[in-house]
Formats: C-alpha cells, sequence, structure tokens
C-alpha cells in the first residue's frame, strides 16, 4: 500500500507530530502506538454543567469537590451501648455507673456524663460531653437506673470519631472522578444537593455501506441488518457521551462528504463504521485527506486492521478556537467495531472528559485451552472468565470470527494477546479485559 498524499494541513498538522514518534508505521501500527498518538489528540473538553445528584450518575467530577463539614460530624456511638468515661473502667474490677439518660440518633442527650455516670446509647446516636467510650449492651447488666460493666473493658473503644469518614477542608473526590452510586452517596452525606460534571462529549455516528437496512425493515436479498449503529449508540451512552445518530449512509462519495460536514458542525469527535478497507466502496480515507488530516489507517490488530484515525478541519463559519472533531473510521465487521472501540476509541472519549482512568480493569488468567496466535500484531479474542473447581480461568467463546456478533454477547471480557506473543499453551496466563461491572 501507498502512503496517502497529505495536503498542506496535514504537513503542518498532527501527521508531523505522529511521524516523529519512531514507532509510526501509518500502514501498519501497533495498537499501543496508535492508543498514544490518539490520546495525545484527546484534550479534555471546556465546559461544565451544574446537575442535580439525582442526575449525576455516570458523570465526571468537574473540580476537585472540598468538604465543607466534618463527616461524620460528631463523635458518635458505632454500636448499641452505654456511653461512659474511660477513667471509669477497671482492669480488675466490675464498675457501677449511675445511667443519667439516653442518647438516640437524631435526639443527643443534652447533659454531660461526670464520674461514676453513663447515658444509654443507641448506634449513630452522638457522645455525650464528658464521656469517651461505648461499651457494649450485651456485656452490662442494668438494675433500676444502675449499670453493671464487667472488668476489662477498652477505653476509647465502639466509636465513630468526628471527620474520621471526611475531614472538614479536605478533599473528598478529586476531578476526573466518575460519579458512580459510591461517589453520588459521599457528596450527598457532605450535605450537597449539586454538583459540578463535565459536559458530555458530542459524538456523531454513522454506518456506511449499500448493503445496510434498518432494523425493523423488510429482509432482502444480498442486504444485512445494520448492527453498528446500535452497538455504537450503547457504547456511547456508557461512555459518558452524547450520541448524534446520522444513520445509514450509503457507499457514495456525495453522500459521506456531507455527513462529515454536518458532524464537523455539531460534533467532538466522529465514528464511522465500514468503508474503511482497500476496495472499490471505500471513500471514507480519501474523503477524510480532504476534509481534514489523517494519521493513521491500518493497525498491526485482530480484528480492527482497517481502522483510520484522524481529526476534521474545523468548519469555515466557526470562528471559535476550537479544534475539529476527532475521526475514528472503524472497520464494519460487527465484532471488529466494538473491538476497536473499547481499545482506541473509548479511552479518547473518557479523556475528553477529563478522566483519568482510561482504561477498564484488566487482570491476568490462565486460559483453558491453548490458541493459535501470530507474533507481530495484537490480537482479541472474546472471553469468559469464570471460577472453576475455585480457580478463575479464561476460555474464549468459541468461534472467533470478526462478523460473529453473538460471540460478543456471550462474552465477559476480552482476551489480550500482544504484539509479540506466539501460540498460548493452555494453562499460560493472559491479559483479561473485563466488560462487565456494577458500580
Ligand atoms: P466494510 O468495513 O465496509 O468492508 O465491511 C466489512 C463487513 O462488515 C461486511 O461484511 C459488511 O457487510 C459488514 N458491515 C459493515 N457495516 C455494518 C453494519 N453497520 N452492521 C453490520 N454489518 C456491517
Ligand atoms: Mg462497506
Amino acid at each position: 500500500m501507498s502512503a496517502p498524499k497529505p495536503g498542506p494541513a496535514a504537513t503542518a498538522g498532527i501527521l508531523r507530530v505522529a511521524t516523529r514518534n519512531a514507532a509510526y508505521n501509518a500502514d501498519s501500527l501497533r495498537v499501543d502506538t496508535a492508543r498514544a498518538l490518539i490520546l495525545s489528540l484527546a484534550a479534555c473538553l471546556e465546559g461544565t454543567e451544574l446537575l442535580p445528584l439525582s442526575s449525576a450518575l455516570g458523570r465526571v467530577l468537574a473540580a476537585d469537590l472540598v468538604s465543607p463539614i466534618d463527616v461524620p460530624a460528631h463523635d458518635n456511638a458505632a454500636m448499641d451501648g452505654f456511653a461512659v468515661r474511660g477513667a471509669d473502667l477497671r482492669e480488675d474490677a466490675p464498675s457501677r455507673l449511675r445511667v443519667l439518660g439516653a442518647s438516640l440518633a437524631g435526639r443527643p442527650y443534652a447533659g454531660s456524663v461526670g464520674a461514676g455516670q453513663c447515658v444509654r446509647i443507641m448506634t449513630g446516636a452522638t457522645l455525650p460531653a464528658g464521656a469517651d467510650t461505648v461499651v457494649v449492651q450485651e456485656v452490662v447488666s442494668v438494675q433500676g437506673d444502675r449499670a453493671g460493666i464487667p472488668a476489662g473493658q477498652q477505653p476509647g473503644s465502639n466509636l465513630r470519631r468526628a471527620g474520621e469518614d471526611v475531614k472538614a477542608g479536605a478533599v473528598a473526590l478529586t476531578a476526573g472522578t466518575p460519579l458512580r452510586p459510591a461517589e453520588l452517596g459521599v457528596i450527598a452525606s457532605l450535605g450537597l444537593d449539586r454538583v459540578e460534571v463535565r459536559r458530555r462529549p458530542r459524538v456523531a455516528y454513522f454506518s456506511t455501506g449499500d448493503e445496510l437496512l434498518k432494523p425493523g425493515e423488510s429482509p432482502a436479498p444480498g442486504r444485512v441488518y445494520d448492527s453498528n449503529r446500535a452497538t455504537l449508540a450503547a457504547m456511547l451512552a456508557r461512555a459518558g457521551c452524547d450520541g448524534i445518530d446520522l444513520g445509514v449512509v450509503p457507499d457514495d462519495p456525495m453522500a459521506l462528504e456531507q455527513a462529515l460536514a454536518r458532524a464537523a458542525l455539531e460534533a467532538d469527535a466522529v465514528i464511522s463504521s465500514g468503508g474503511v478497507s482497500v476496495g472499490d466502496a471505500d471513500y471514507i480515507r480519501p474523503l477524510m485527506q480532504r476534509a481534514g488530516e489523517v494519521l493513521f489507517w491500518k493497525l498491526a490488530l485482530r480484528p480492527g486492521r482497517p481502522f483510520a484515525f484522524g481529526r476534521l478541519n474545523p468548519p469555515p463559519a466557526d470562528g471559535s478556537e476550537r479544534p475539529g472533531a476527532l475521526f475514528f473510521g472503524l472497520p464494519g465487521n460487527p465484532v471488529a467495531t466494538m473491538v476497536t472501540f473499547y481499545l482506541l476509541v473509548r479511552p479518547a472519549l473518557l479523556a475528553m472528559q477529563g478522566r483519568a482512568d482510561l482504561d477498564p480493569p484488566r487482570t491476568r488468567a490462565p486460559v483453558r485451552h491453548a490458541l493459535a496466535k501470530k507474533a507481530g500484531r495484537t490480537e482479541v479474542l472474546r472471553g469468559v472468565l469464570e471460577a472453576s473447581d475455585g480457580k478463575w480461568q479464561v476460555r474464549a467463546t468459541g468461534a472467533q470470527g470478526s462478523g460473529l456478533l453473538s460471540s460478543m454477547a456471550k462474552a465477559n471480557c476480552l482476551v489480550v494477546l500482544e504484539h509479540e506473543r506466539c501460540d498460548v499453551a493452555a494453562g499460560e496466563s493472559v491479559d483479561v479485559i473485563m466488560l462487565d461491572g456494577i458500580a
């Protein structure tokens, strides 16, 4: 394959940056190099929104969140029992203390605990003044207003200290943190009902191919249903983006040019699927070379070899300083679309939201069966990570053709066999990227 003729914009722009990299090879780029090049252009977007907590799930915290209060606000009981003074406890003999009253959650005891005295206390209730210890109720014998405390109770025990969860003035959550249920709870625990989050990237996406039918249309000879827009819409939503569906674009240069022009106006990033491989109907790459800059168009990756990445020129009417939209030309094969999205597009979309954690959880596990692997490219299999006889192991989902989308539906992980690796024997450890999570 001959290299494309970059236009003047390209030679002055990102292509020059890329070609300075010793590992740059536009015709068969290593996945790790491709990822680094993509991330070097995926800057955090300007713009934030102030949202109620109920709308902030999955969004990304825009600024460090400094706690206005101590959490918990007061020293309080970790167990039901009696609030006592440690000085009244004895190593060698029981103590008898007078019960003054009770401190309940939300209804603190107003007085203070003096020598020889105690207060009944429930979990979460504020520790009364003078007390510094909670003795659990199970060991205490009560007769009238007297509490018998056995010998050997530990002073200072069964307490939660003010500020032990979060201290007033401390950073409770750092900028770039994705808001999961736990983070939303932490923000609520600070007494805040709103949170400033990064704006969502606007991502235009379309499928290309004259053979594509929309789901809901009648089947026809030689046609296939467009599944890539369904997976792209869902993957974009999971990655915290606002998807702009540009539909199915026929294999026609005019129509593709119009789709790119519209995307350049509306979007921070553009994703196409199909039409980036070598073939008569492949228009995307030459079009991109006119509409912007192309950084690379082939990866040393299976599935996902045809993959174009570049940047659209900003629309001329737009006086703003914003850079042109990033362009990801994904291969049309449905599994390749998903695999390249997870490996290369998703990290960029997260970086555009200011997130620091760009990759899904990764682990290593022994593989249950041998895997054929060619050195000189990264290979990605759909896998199932499961415990068998108490040991975690990973296996492939079965046939791995890049058109077999059901292999993706059966998977809970991707198995990544790195660039240099050759055939893998049963029992060898492999890299596993998790696809599912609950938090
Ligand atoms: P392409 O990358 O355009 O050469 O397409 C590669 C293969 O993926 C062909 O078999 C296409 O029919 C199929 N394909 C392309 N786009 C889609 C799509 N949106 N949904 C399902 N299959 C597709
Ligand atoms: Mg096609």
